[in-house]
């Protein structure tokens, strides 16, 4: 049997693409629902260090880059979400630090290549003086310049969930197997096909072979590394994905000194050679989450061979510390962006729209305001917005869907 259902737009993905772009269209009046195949951020997004960039790190070659130009904006954008007065209310997230620091060892070249950085961005830069050092440089042991950026670093469990809790009745966890699309005869998107009641892994509700039919007048596909199938389930024919690889690395141990830092190595690679920020567990330990060069280069390199790497890595960045004991981990994970003829990072958020399809990747979690701006742009001269706000809807579907809730970050899996 198949149930049918109406709405206007049908978002696919809820990490912070699909999240963000949920809350947007619902505060502006469209009947949107967002469907989701596992937890909520389970993939890039709880994965991802938190950091909202301001573009810094990608002048460290010594020019200002596209990249660098466009994310310039980003950092003030999220901070007036974050203070009440943007265009979501993110008041009640934690921010995790409201600096985010540049770290350079003594060598006049990493000094040479932090100032070129500085001098050619947007957003202010300032050298740190050693005696306004926070606590955990405070307590270095060896000489190094700290340039404060106008990054900041927030918590991503605590900013999904609080996207979530806005239109939580608007979100559904699904099974994507057999997510089957249609398209009215003018050849748009009209309708989307699925398996009724549960998601994989959970116990069938009562007919296995149910589905439910929801016509929408978009499909919106944010759903990360799984935008690539519902490309192809829909047929699209222009937009395709393309992956890059990290292989990122946690350590774990009471008493870890709070460090939110790009680390400046010699090489005067783009890539800083160690990316810190400082999380808390679920059992209220801290953990120091490992980017960067580390991360890039530990693609394909067994994991004890990886940590042994992050250890030396840290004993010659911050010979201060203690790591003995500490608890150790790492996890490979896809980036998953718009494809770029070279197989570059593209320099900001892009979107395809075709046929009423459309096929989103917010390319940094930063970027995510611009990529919902366009994405509504877009949709504002095309779509007719339903009458009433889709109550008789949400609710059938929620006797069909369960609930999506918010994965976990990887340390607590
Ligand atoms: C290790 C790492 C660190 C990063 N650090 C930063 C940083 O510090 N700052 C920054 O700005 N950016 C950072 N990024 C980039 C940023 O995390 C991503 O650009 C952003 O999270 C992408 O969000 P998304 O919602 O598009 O995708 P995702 O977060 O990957 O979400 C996609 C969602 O879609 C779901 N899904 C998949 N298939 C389907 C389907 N068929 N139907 C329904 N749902 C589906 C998935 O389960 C998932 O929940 C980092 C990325 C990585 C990998």
């Amino acid at each position: 049997m198949t149930a049918s259902h109406s709405t206007d737009i049908v978002v696919f993905g809820g990490g912070i693409a699909g999240l963000w772009l949920l809350n947007r269209l619902r505060d502006e009046g469209y009947n949107a629902i967002l469907l989701e195949a596992d937890g909520l951020g389970a993939a890039q997004t709880l994965a991802s260090q938190g950091i909202i960039h301001g573009g810094l790190k990608y002048a460290l070659g010594g020019s200002v880059t596209d990249a660098a130009n466009t994310i310039a904006a980003l950092p003030a954008r999220w901070r007036a979400c974050f203070d009440g007065t943007g265009e979501i209310d993110l008041s009640s997230c934690e921010v995790l630090s409201e600096r985010y620091y540049m770290w350079s060892s003594a060598s006049y070249r990493s000094k040479i290549k932090a100032f070129f950085g500085s001098k050619s961005l947007q957003g202010r830069v300032q050298a740190v003086p050693r005696d306004e050092f926070p606590p955990f440089f405070a307590e270095a042991t060896v000489e190094g310049s700290l340039y404060a950026l106008p990054d900041f670093a927030v918590d991503t469990p605590s900013l999904l969930s609080v996207l979530r809790a806005r239109y939580e009745a608007s979100i559904f966890k699904v099974d994507p197997r057999d997510i089957r699309f249609t398209r009215d005869a003018s050849g748009c998107a009209s309708s989307v096909t699925l398996r009724a009641g549960t998601g994989i892994g959970e116990a069938v509700r009562d007919a296995e072979n149910d589905t439910v039919s929801i016509d929408a007048q978009r499909m919106i596909f944010c759903a990360g590394k799984g935008n690539q199938t519902l490309i192809d389930a829909a047929g699209m024919r222009k937009p395709a994905s393309q992956l890059r690889p990290l292989n990122m690395v946690w350590v774990k141990k009471a008493g870890l000194g709070s460090v939110f830092a790009h680390c400046i190595g010699e090489d005067f690679s783009l890539t800083p050679k160690l990316t810190v920020t400082t999380h808390t567990a679920d059992d209220g330990m801290p953990v120091w989450y490992l980017g960067g060069e580390l991360a890039e280069s530990g693609v394909g390199v067994p994991d004890d061979e990886l940590i042994e790497r992050a250890k030396r890595l840290i004993a010659d960045l911050f010979p201060w510390v203690d790591l003995s004991g500490a608890q150790w981990g790492c996890f490979a994970i896809d980036r998953a962006e718009a494809k770029m003829a070279d197989g570059s990072r593209p320099d900001g958020a892009l979107f395809i729209a075709e046929d009423g399809y459309i096929a989103a990747w917010p390319t940094k979690l930063t970027l995510t305001p611009a990529l919902a701006d366009g994405v509504l742009a877009e949709l504002a001269a095309s779509v007719t917005k339903q009458a009433g706000d889709g109550t008789p809807t949400l609710d059938a579907l929620a006797q069909i869907f369960p609930k999506a809730t918010l994965a976990k970050a990887h340390w607590d899996r």
